[in-house]
């Protein structure tokens, strides 16, 4: 064995030392992100931070109705995002579609009744358009995220049965496929959008042809930290990104657009003290005169609304909570969709539908559901 000599002897152990910080350090981070990554179910002191932060809004309002329970146990995270389907021969025969990202998908009606579920792997998020030209005639697309996959799983609806049917799925580059929207422009070009944990935005177009389905990727964004839920207005051409732990972040949705981001100050806890991370689901509500943005935000178990009818003056209007009512209160949202449109007595002017991640009833815990909210009391405290 060749002897050291001291100067090597020193360096060695410098070496040594350093691999050990080093290790230390990866472990230490680890451990952070860890810690940032679990939600208040997992977590105690961030469930007491939210109820207590939750407890500080004045803006209460009520479900009015809820979904059977996902068939996932109970103890799991497992509801995740709605998507909502307006009929438009007969808007009381409207559907929820809800996923459950340890199964599938669910179809609810407004009552929130099971109509059906399709296990199809683990679905994280889903969307939907109407009018695309499937076997030439107009027809409503479901697209979501899947996890078991890392693809995006397309589903057709069958508009006399009010039954889901998968039709399609496109690959994607993406490690870990997480959040998804859909978006649909002037042209009636259809495209998903889904991102993964990387923080890599991937749009893919979906194209009917000859017969035949297919999609290409169009488009890659990107932003820096962990993004989830996303929305596109087909009328604006905006794309609205959460990023967990930053903000809402505004893109340009057709793929032909500059891909540079720019965040909403206002959804940066840095500039609004009723954010607290993490920010979740992102709806838009749309009415003749304005446009509205709502994010579920996770960490106080919050609604926040945007005034975005001007893109270049968004402002904060305010913030909502889901409290105890017949139907049990809402905690720690992940998905949020809204519909502008009526749908019957109960949603004269649209709905709001949450996952809740702590469903109860009559004060017992039950799997993970979706609460539906009437647009109509949530628009009380635009008013004011
Ligand atoms: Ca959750
Ligand atoms: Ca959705
Ligand atoms: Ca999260
Ligand atoms: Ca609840
Ligand atoms: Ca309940």
């Amino acid at each position: 064995m060749t002897r050291l000599n001291k100067s090597e002897k020193i360096f060695f152990v410098l070496i040594s030392l350093l691999v050990i910080i080093s290790c230390q350090i990866s472990i230490e981070e680890k451990k952070e992100q860890r810690k940032r990554n679990t939600e208040a179910r997992e977590d105690s002191i961030k469930m007491a931070s939210a109820l207590r932060l939750q407890s500080l809004f004045s803006n209460v309002v009520f479900a009015d109705a809820e979904t059977d329970a996902v068939k996932t146990d109970l103890t799991e995270d497992a509801a995740d995002d709605p998507a909502i389907w307006v009929n438009p021969n007969n808007p009381q025969n409207s559907l929820v579609i809800g996923t459950d990202k340890k199964a599938g998908l669910y179809v609810y009606n407004l009552n929130g009744r099971t109509i059906q579920f399709i296990k199809a792997g683990k679905l994280n998020n889903v969307d939907l358009r109407d009018g695309f030209p499937f076997k030439h005639k107009p027809s409503t697309i479901i697209c979501a995220s899947n996890r078991t996959k890392n693809s995006i799983s397309v589903f057709l609806l069958d508009k006399d049965s009010l039954k889901l049917s998968p039709i399609y799925d496109i690959k994607t580059e993406l490690a870990e496929v997480y959040g998804l929207c859909m978006y649909k422009n002037r042209d009636n070009d259809f495209f998903i959008f889904v991102n993964g944990k990387s923080g890599i935005i991937e749009q893919h177009q979906i194209i009917y042809k000859e017969d035949k389905l297919s999609s290409k990727l169009c488009r890659k964004l990107q932003v820096n930290s962990q993004p989830e839920g996303m929305v596109a207005d087909d009328n604006t051409g905006d794309l609205y990104i959460g990023v967990e732990e930053e903000g809402i972040f505004l893109a340009q949705a057709d793929p032909d657009q500059p891909s540079d981001l720019k965040i909403i100050k206002e959804s940066s806890k840095k500039y609004n003290d009723k954010i607290s991370y993490d920010i979740e689901g992102l709806a838009l509500y749309k009415s003749d005169s304005s446009s509205l943005l709502v994010a579920s935000i996770q960490g106080s178990f919050s609604y926040a609304i945007f005034d975005i009818t001007n893109k270049s003056r968004i402002s904060y209007i305010t913030s909502f909570i889901i409290g105890n009512g017949i139907v049990d209160g809402v905690e720690e949202t992940d998905g949020i969709e809204i519909t502008s449109s009526r749908l019957n007595n109960t949603y004269p002017k649209g709905m709001l539908v949450v996952q809740d991640g702590f469903n109860t009833d009559q004060g017992i815990a039950k799997s993970q559901n979706f609460k539906f909210v009437s647009w109509e009391k949530i628009e009380s405290f635009l008013m004011k």
